[in-house]
């Protein structure tokens, strides 16, 4: 057995010196082609044909490095790198249905090393693939590279390959985007595309450092004197919710028994809009002053919390997202550090946060109180994000376990919140709840996941609802006016205007129309998104759900060009030989448009943040 396999290893990865030139560029060819096939099918013919082009010429050159002792080890570990960055794409493609694009990126740089071990776990893919890649591409430098080597075609391919990347630099030179760099640009439809991604992603992310150093100054900043010192308001961000699988919106199962039981003292938005489908672009925009339109890192520091602050109110945020706010650097956790009390609730579930709602509420502070609560809520896999013991909807005999376990998180959540509403009862107290955006849910797999480069509108779908009773926190925004506008579309990045008018809160900068209590409130007409890549589009013209998404953009392409041909060949003045003089007879290929088509347009810039103008 053991013989066997060193047989087999000898076999796979002997250096041979006899193989000839064309099995080395037939070796090639075919590394390029895997490695550039995903891209082409997400990306694009045009930007996936400039991969693939780099492809084929880099890979001849590192199969031939591999028969000279000098390149071996710089080709060994180029050829692992670009294993890594094929697996980021198949690992989006397979799970996401999308190209890895800007919010996978921030998301994973976000993610803390025990949450790494498990998207292992979960994306068992991530390891197979570089790995596979690596193998394979060895197996078939050392067999097949040395005819390459002998013939000189390495050294030539190589010199074509940096004159190649060259040209490419300057192409972004000339048509890149200003506010992305060079480098980056260039990377982007290189054969280590996603490097582009990352890199950006980590730009993006050292660069709000330098400018969160100081405090956003909101100028004439007063509150209003009906709010008493002991007010309590409180901020509910949730995760992962969809609308659509709420009780309290009319889904069939009892998710939310006890909202639904509380309904008379809730106001209820039945068309609430988040601004992105991920957490690091949607809960930035909802908790600071920027909107899709205008989102860039350097604009957090005008947020709800340094407001709050500003007018006199007590603040915490208290997390349950897992990474640790006093440390971790985030786009996220630098908007929570402004809070004067900001702790991570390290506890399995998200009850522990009620433990912490009661030492917040039982410290002796000066002013009322803004508590953010930030929920793990229905993160995939919701299956975790719930004791075993409240398992209601899963059973083991469950037809779909994964919506089973979806519904069940979401009745977690709704008992959590009112645990939230017991602790806070006869006090001048209030809460704000919102989900930071939706998901998408595969009815064919039931699978559920974060919504990627071409959107349905079910991720940006969220429960929003405000409730109080009793002694309202600030009497002067009762329920009913609210409630007038609850059945309208509203745009979750509105809320820092709808909660300062809440918390009783002016200040210079403020759009007082945008809260829904305002007289001259009016409901925004079109709902500006980003898309996970960071690419502006608008709501309205997404497809409704999952499954009547388009296709990725270079399968559309593809399927297109099929079409195409064959219509062409079905002509029958093709067929006969004769010049086509008649037209506008056939009928014309297919021409949907898509909402996707007009932002997968080619560029040579990577996805990035939409514009840099600062909101007025
Ligand atoms: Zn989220």
């Amino acid at each position: 057995m053991k013989g066997l396999l060193q047989r087999l290893v000898r076999r796979l990865f002997a250096r041979s010196d006899q193989a000839s030139k064309r099995a080395g560029v037939i070796s090639a060819i075919t590394l390029a082609l895997l490695a550039s096939l995903v891209p082409l099918i997400y990306h694009g013919l045009l930007e996936g044909g400039l991969i693939l082009l780099g492809n084929l010429l880099l890979w001849p050159c590192l199969l031939a490095a591999l028969h000279r002792p000098r390149w071996r080890w710089p080709a060994l570990g180029l050829m692992a790198a670009l294993g890594v960055n094929l697996s980021a794409s198949v690992v989006s493609a397979v799970y996401y249905d999308s190209r890895y694009g800007l919010a996978f990126a921030l998301s994973s740089l976000d993610t803390s090393r025990s949450e790494s071990m498990a998207m292992l776990f979960k994306f068992p893919l991530a390891l197979i693939v570089p790995l596979g890649f690596f193998l394979l591409a060895l197996s078939l430098g050392n067999r097949f590279g040395a005819g390459l080597a002998r013939a000189r075609l390495g050294g030539r391919s190589g010199i074509a390959f940096v004159l190649w990347m060259l040209m490419l630099l300057a192409g972004s030179w000339q048509w890149g985007r200003a506010s992305v760099p060079l480098a980056i640009t260039t990377l982007s439809v290189s054969p280590g595309w996603n490097l582009a991604t990352t890199s950006h992603a980590w730009w993006e992310k050292e660069r709000y450092k330098a400018l969160m150093a100081d405090d956003y100054d909101f100028g004439g900043v007063s509150r209003s004197p009906e709010v008493s010192d002991d007010a309590v308001f409180v901020l509910i961000i949730g995760e992962s919710q969809r609308r659509d699988q709420l009780s309290l919106y009319g889904y069939s199962r009892a998710t939310t028994p006890n909202l639904d039981a509380r309904r008379d003292e809730l106001v209820v938005f039945d068309q609430a809009i988040a601004p992105a489908p991920q957490t690091v672009l949607a809960v930035p925009m909802l908790a600071s002053l920027t909107d899709p339109r205008t989102f860039s890192p350097r604009y957090l520091d005008a947020n709800l919390i340094s407001l709050a602050n500003q007018a006199g109110y007590h603040t915490e945020w208290l997390s349950r997202q897992g990474l640790d706010i006093t440390s971790e650097r985030t786009w996220i956790t630098a908007i929570a550090q402004r809070a004067d009390v900001a702790r991570t609730i390290m506890t399995d579930y998200d009850d522990g946060l009620l433990d912490a709602l009661d030492e917040a509420l039982a410290r002796e502070v000066e002013g009322p109180r803004l508590i953010v609560l930030h929920l793990y809520g229905s993160h995939p896999p919701a299956s975790l994000q719930y004791p075993d013991s409240l398992r209601y909807f899963l059973t083991p005999d469950s037809r779909s376990p994964l919506t089973d376990a979806y519904d069940d998180s979401i009745r977690f959540t709704d008992q959590v919140i009112e645990g939230v509403f017991q602790r806070l009862e006869g006090r001048p107290a209030g809460v704000l709840y919102l989900s930071d955006h939706g998901l998408e849910h595969d009815p064919l797999s039931d699978a559920y996941v974060h919504g990627g480069d071409r959107p349905s509108q079910a991720p940006y779908r969220i429960p929003l609802w405000l409730w109080q009773t009793g002694q309202a926190p600030n009497p002067a925004r009762e329920l009913t006016r609210l409630r007038s506008h609850a059945d309208e579309p509203f745009a979750s990045f509105d809320l820092p205007y709808l909660a300062s008018d809440w918390l009783g809160i002016r200040f210079s900068g403020d759009k007082p129309c945008l809260s829904p209590w305002a007289v001259c409130y009016q409901p925004r007409g079109r709902h500006p998104v980003l898309d996970q890549l960071g690419r502006l589009n608008f709501y309205e013209a997404l497809p409704s759900d999952f499954l009547s998404r388009p296709l990725a953009p270079g399968a559309e392409e593809l399927e297109e060009a099929v079409e195409a041909t064959t219509e062409l060949l079905e002509r029958p003045e093709f067929m006969s030989g004769q010049g086509a003089k008649r037209d506008g007879q056939a009928p014309q290929p297919d021409s949907r448009v898509t909402p996707s088509e007009d932002s997968s347009a080619f560029t040579l810039s990577p996805a990035s943040l939409p514009s840099e103008t600062l909101k007025d």
